[in-house]
């Protein structure tokens, strides 16, 4: 489990193969991968376990129909097969959901290609899961939907998630495997010496700092790689943002891409644990990558546009939205200034003094990233990495300590008692934050981002976390604050000029 805090200096203590860096998808996919070879690994994050990249994409465990159409098919093909495992390994946390493609008279793709491409992407995942589906039909689905110039739609299958829950599950099963992960633990320098790396870090909860040794460090930073991996800088960050909006405004039960007026770019509307969710924007993250992301008003203005110009009488405004989200992307940069949606989304690997660095890649095919950053770290020869590659063992064993909502997380109640108990004292729930924008996301899909819910969470913090009543007050004042910073509705830049 999570819930034991290890102190820095017991951790000093202990012998490490293997020190990871970074507690997104990318670092929890390596601890785990290591644990499961038998490696004493521990994974260190500087904030909470997830808080980066990992609890802000759009979702999706997907082939990526983007990239087939790119021609880049092994990406395709890899990302697909992993979909299918994780829908057999993790059923209540990755559930396979319906995608529809409009389809407009005159528009490019048109039915034809549209079926030829969705044979292939069925095709590499062993499935056939798609079809044309007439006007009628889809108006009866959608009936909100732009109906000018609508043919129909190309219906397909892919797969949704909880992206934090995933990074948990996988540090879980990690720990069960007998890796340690600690969260609020930033690494400074990395320093090599005599073929070990010494690597400091700062433990925020504690207050205190020690320096740990492994021969391996891996730097799974994610859009903050360059900072520990030195040399040349390879990642481009590239922010995507996403509205969290009442799903009586805008009710939708599949998965629906729906092409932005301005831009003619893909976005997403989606049913997401009982709201309607949209997204994304893609565009260069200028901010300080250690400030929180958050959505700019002009991003949300965007994709407002969006909904009103596809689904007119709708008449979708800020007051709909329940809460936005940001996230950067880790993209490995092409060099030639590429138009933003255009860079390709697979992962490095690079190794430079000791410390082996990957970045950029998709949630979806953290397994794979996982096996190859270790293979280049030595810790997989290249015989194990190909079998463990093919292996078609369990990711995850069942988890039977736990209340059954854990593991089925996309239908669960997220204020049962039992499933928030649970995880207030197993999950390493340092900050209330992290109870209400990660573990649940009931700060996220709950107008009153989780206000109603105060009376219980203050009863169960102070059973299980020891809060006294000061603490609480101060943790639900920085919450609030963090919510309305960085998750908030901010306003049209139009709006502020005028003001
Ligand atoms: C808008 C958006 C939508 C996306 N949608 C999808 C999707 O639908 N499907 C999909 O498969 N992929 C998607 N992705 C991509 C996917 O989310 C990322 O590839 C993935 O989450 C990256 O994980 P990571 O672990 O590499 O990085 P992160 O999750 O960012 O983790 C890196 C961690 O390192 C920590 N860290 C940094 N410096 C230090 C330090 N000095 N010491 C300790 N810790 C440190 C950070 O705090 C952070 O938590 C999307 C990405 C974005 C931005």
């Amino acid at each position: 489990m999570l819930g034991e805090r290890p102190r820095l200096a017991q951790l000093a203590e202990q012998e490490w193969d293997l020190i990871v860096v970074g507690g997104g998808i990318t670092g929890a996919g390596v601890m785990l991968e290591a644990a499961r070879q038998g490696h004493r690994v521990l994974l260190l994050e500087q904030r909470d376990f997830a808080w980066g990249t990992s609890s802000r994409s759009s979702k999706m465990v997907h082939g990526g129909l983007r990239y087939i159409a790119q021609g880049d098919v092994r990406l395709t093909r890899d990302s697909l097969r992993e979909r299918e495992r994780l829908l057999r390994d993790v059923p209540g946390l990755v559930e396979r959901t319906t995608y529809l493609f409009p389809l407009r008279k005159g528009v490019f793709p048109g039915r034809w290609p549209m079926t030829l491409v969705l044979g292939v992407y069925d095709f590499l995942a062993g499935i056939r899961d798609h079809r044309f589906v007439g006007r009628a039909e889809l108006l009866r689905r959608v009936p909100a939907l732009n109906d000018q110039g609508l043919t129909g739609a190309m219906s397909y299958t892919d797969a949704l998630t909880d992206d934090c829950r995933l990074v948990i599950r996988a540090l879980l099963e990690g720990s069960r495997l007998g890796g340690q992960a600690l969260n609020y633990a930033k690494v400074g320098q990395l320093h090599r010496e005599g073929g070990i790396t010494q690597v400091q870090v700062a433990d925020e909860v504690a207050g205190d700092s020690v320096t740990l040794s492994a021969p391996v460090v891996i730097n799974a930073t994610g859009a903050w790689a360059d900072v520990l991996a030195g040399g040349d800088k390879r990642v481009r960050p590239l922010r995507g943002s996403h509205l969290f909006v009442d799903p009586e405004r805008l009710p939708v039960s599949d998965c629906l891409t729906v092409m932005h007026p301005r831009d003619d770019r893909p976005v997403f509307v989606f049913p997401w644990e009982g709201v309607t969710c949209i997204g994304t924007t893609d565009l260069d993250h200028g901010d300080h990558l250690d400030s929180e992301a958050r959505a700019s008003g002009a991003e949300v203005d965007y994709l407002l546009e969006l909904i009103n110009s596809q689904f007119p009488s709708v008449s979708l405004s800020r007051a709909d939205v329940l809460s936005t989200m940001a996230g950067v992307r880790p993209v490995i940069a092409s060099g030639h200034g590429k138009d933003p949606s255009k860079e390709r989304r697979d992962h490095a690997v690079w190794s430079r003094d000791g410390v082996v660095t990957v970045s950029g890649g998709k949630l979806t095919t953290f397994r794979l990233i996982a096996l190859h950053a270790l293979a280049a770290a030595g810790l997989l020869d290249a015989r194990d990495a190909r079998r463990a590659r093919r292996s078609n063992a369990p990711l995850f064993q069942p988890f039977s300590e736990a209340p059954e909502a854990v593991d089925h997380f996309l239908h669960a109640a997220q204020d049962d008692e039992a499933l928030l108990s649970w995880i207030v004292r197993n999950e390493a729930v340092v900050h209330l934050d992290d109870l209400l924008l990660r573990r649940t996301r009931l700060g996220l899909l709950r107008r009153d981002g989780g206000a109603s819910l105060v009376p219980r969470l203050r009863e169960l913090t102070a059973a299980h976390l020891g809060w006294p009543s000061a603490l609480w007050e101060q943790e639900w004042q920085r919450y609030l604050a963090l919510r309305e910073h960085a998750y908030g509705v901010p306003p049209s830049p139009s709006d502020v000029a005028a003001a």
